[in-house]
């Protein structure tokens, strides 16, 4: 075998170890020059559609919080890479709740946007896509049942649920939103960087629910639009996890973005940084899910799994 093939079979065994797609398609993917060591899981290619899968991120992560089934993290169990086109493959128990969960939604309690905003969905040939009617960027939903439809959480008290009032444009709620989200903080945040981490997170999930691999319990959330923090019971080390993900080219710069930090900080072997935007890995170590208590940790299942009925 040459160095060359070789190279190539590497590459496709760590894309297809953090995609969930076929090895031989993937080693299609390393002979046709479209992954490589730098790069093993190909990056979306615009702006907008980096945008749109960061927030999907950013958005599911605040959302699902410790509700995370089987460690299905974000509620995904694989992506499929064709071309330009992104495919989410659901977990099928989560896939309705996350969809819900995308669907911009305005929230009088809270006193404002739930969801993404310019999200909306769209049957094409029997699958359920979710596009961005400010821009081309959509992506494709595997796992969810298409005759039922995603759950409306417009059903639930004081939600309108604007992707269904304004189907083809964006109300003004979500333009404000958006304004809000490609803002820099007025001292020169790096959003393109941010949206591209938080894509990166999206097209790597078996990766990232290696986090869950012990016990299936996985917690996310963001402290603000910068950062979304992924941590777990126990098993692999968050240092280990971050080694794993900078090995599959997360932090891989493209000659187009701005990688520079806004504000001033110490590296950390727990956290993926970009620029000023961060993945932050924490393993708790937790007790409740200990082999004496494995009672604890079954409990913690069922009661997970009654907020999907
Ligand atoms: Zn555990």
């Amino acid at each position: 075998m040459s160095k060359r093939q070789s190279n190539q079979k590497r590459v496709a065994t760590n894309c297809s170890r953090a995609t969930g797609m076929g090895y031989i398609r993937c080693l299609d993917s390393a002979a046709r020059g479209l992954i490589s060591q730098h790069q093993p899981v190909p990056d979306a290619v615009t702006p907008e559609q980096r945008r749109f899968e960061a927030r999907i991120a950013h958005t599911l992560a605040d959302a699902l919080r410790d509700r995370q089934l089987d460690g299905a993290v974000l509620g995904l169990q694989g992506v499929l890479l064709q071309g330009e086109q992104l495919t989410l493959r659901l977990h099928p128990v989560m896939a309705r709740r996350v969809v819900a969960d995308l669907l911009p939604t305005f929230d009088a309690g809270y006193g404002g946007l739930r969801g993404v905003p310019g999200l909306r969905p769209r049957r094409r040939g029997g699958d359920l896509f979710l596009v961005d009617v400010s821009s081309a960027a959509q992506v494709c939903l595997h796992g969810l049942d298409p005759s039922r439809g995603p759950t409306l959480t417009g059903a639930e008290r004081g939600l309108t649920p604007v992707w269904r009032d304004a189907p083809d444009r964006l109300s003004r709620v979500e333009r404000d939103e958006l304004v809000y989200w490609e803002s820099d903080g007025g001292i020169g945040r790096s959003t393109d960087a941010r949206d591209l981490l938080f894509s990166r997170i999206l097209r790597r999930p078996l990766l990232i629910n290696r986090a869950g691999a012990s016990h299936g319990w996985v917690n996310t959330y963001t402290h603000h639009e910068y950062d979304i923090v992924f941590e777990w019971c126990c098993g692999m080390s968050a240092e280990a996890l971050a080694e794993v993900l900078r090995a599959s080219g997360i932090e891989s710069t493209v000659g187009a973005i701005d990688f520079r930090p806004a504000l001033g900080r110490e590296p950390h072997a727990e956290r993926i940084d970009m620029a000023d935007a961060s993945i932050v890995l924490r393993c708790l170590n937790a007790p409740w899910c200990r082999e004496e208590d494995s009672e604890g940790n079954a409990r913690i299942l069922q009661s997970n799994l009654r907020r999907y009925q």
